[in-house]
């Protein structure tokens, strides 16, 4: 009969937009002790847009804002999409970058007329020591708002603010999940105050923030360590090596393709949620062949 009961569960993820890659790591599913969630594209919607924009003396914020578009135009990175939006809609008209590269993890770096333009985290700003308006910086990730750093010849051009969303999708797979007693962690490249934020609205119950992209694979592997069986849930590039680590690897359907290459499974309608419905239908699809 099992066969046949595989046969029905796969039919029934399917029809769910529950898209099972791995069936060895399905079937664990059932035996999950913990579910590490990314933040950005995965417990919020990952849709940016801005809301201040802060300029250094000597500098005009659509000028700042032509620098920043011009090289985020080059980056598939949520944030690159809300800075590429609001640059058009005030109409400005963005340049090709002579030269272009991506710091995983911390930001965007290229040559835009000339200038030497960097965008940054906060994390980014620390390790090198560069200054910058702690208060008005404190004041808006405080309002859970994700902040980057343009640098103009390595002095600091303006800081842009954008916010996201929380998906309220996410709140509720995070209270199914402690009914069923599965921890929910956050694990997030973005800084500390949003993280909380956002982990406030959630109920979450532990965060890791400012983490690197293979600081990511090093914390499912520090959790497995401790005995736990854990999933890891992502859209980012930089999450794929967390997912293949995982006991269960599930990416967000709407996330980046090296996401959904690495999961086990892909949640296709991008809802949180489903993280436990996949749980629930491991467990009915197994339940008899223990
Ligand atoms: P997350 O784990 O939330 O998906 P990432 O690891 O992708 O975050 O990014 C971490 C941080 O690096 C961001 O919060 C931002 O400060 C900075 N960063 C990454 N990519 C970009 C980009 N294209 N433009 C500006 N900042 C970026
Ligand atoms: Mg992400």
């Amino acid at each position: 009969a099992a066969p046949l009961v595989i046969a029905i569960s796969t039919a029934i993820s399917a029809k769910k937009g529950l898209l099972i890659r791995n069936r060895a790591s399905f079937e664990g599913a059932r035996k999950l002790d913990a579910i590490v969630f990314d933040k950005t594209g995965t417990l919020t919607e990952g849709k940016f847009g801005i809301t201040d924009i802060i300029v250094n003396e000597g500098y005009e914020e659509n000028e700042l804002l032509m620098l920043a578009g011009s090289l985020e135009a080059q980056s598939q990175h949520p944030i690159a999409k809300g800075i590429v939006d609001g640059a058009q809609e005030r109409n400005i008209s963005l340049s090709e970058p002579e030269t272009f590269e991506s710091l995983t993890g911390k930001g965007l770096h290229g040559v835009i007329a000339g200038k030497d333009i960097m965008i940054v985290s906060p994390g980014y700003m620390k390790e090198n020591n560069i200054e910058y308006p702690h208060e008005e910086y404190k004041k808006l990730s405080n309002q859970g708002k994700t902040v980057v750093f343009v640098l103009v010849d390595n002095q600091l051009g303006g800081m842009i603010a954008l916010a996201d969303k929380v998906r309220e999708s996410a709140g509720r797979a995070i209270e199914k999940l402690k009914k069923m007693n599965i921890k929910s962690i956050m694990l997030t490249g973005d800084n500390r105050q949003v993280a909380e934020w956002v982990g406030k609205q959630l109920n979450i119950d532990e965060i890791y923030a400012e983490v690197l992209p293979h600081e990511k694979s090093d914390k499912i592997k520090e959790i497995k360590s401790k005995g736990l069986r854990v999933a890891m849930t992502g859209d980012g590039v930089n999450d794929a090596p967390a997912l293949a680590n995982a006991d269960l690897g599930i990416a967000i359907g709407a996330g980046t393709d090296v996401a959904m290459e690495t999961a086990d499974v892909i949640l296709v309608k991008s809802n949180p949620e489903d993280v436990v419905s996949i749980i629930e239908l491991s467990r009915a699809t197994y339940r008899k062949m223990i």
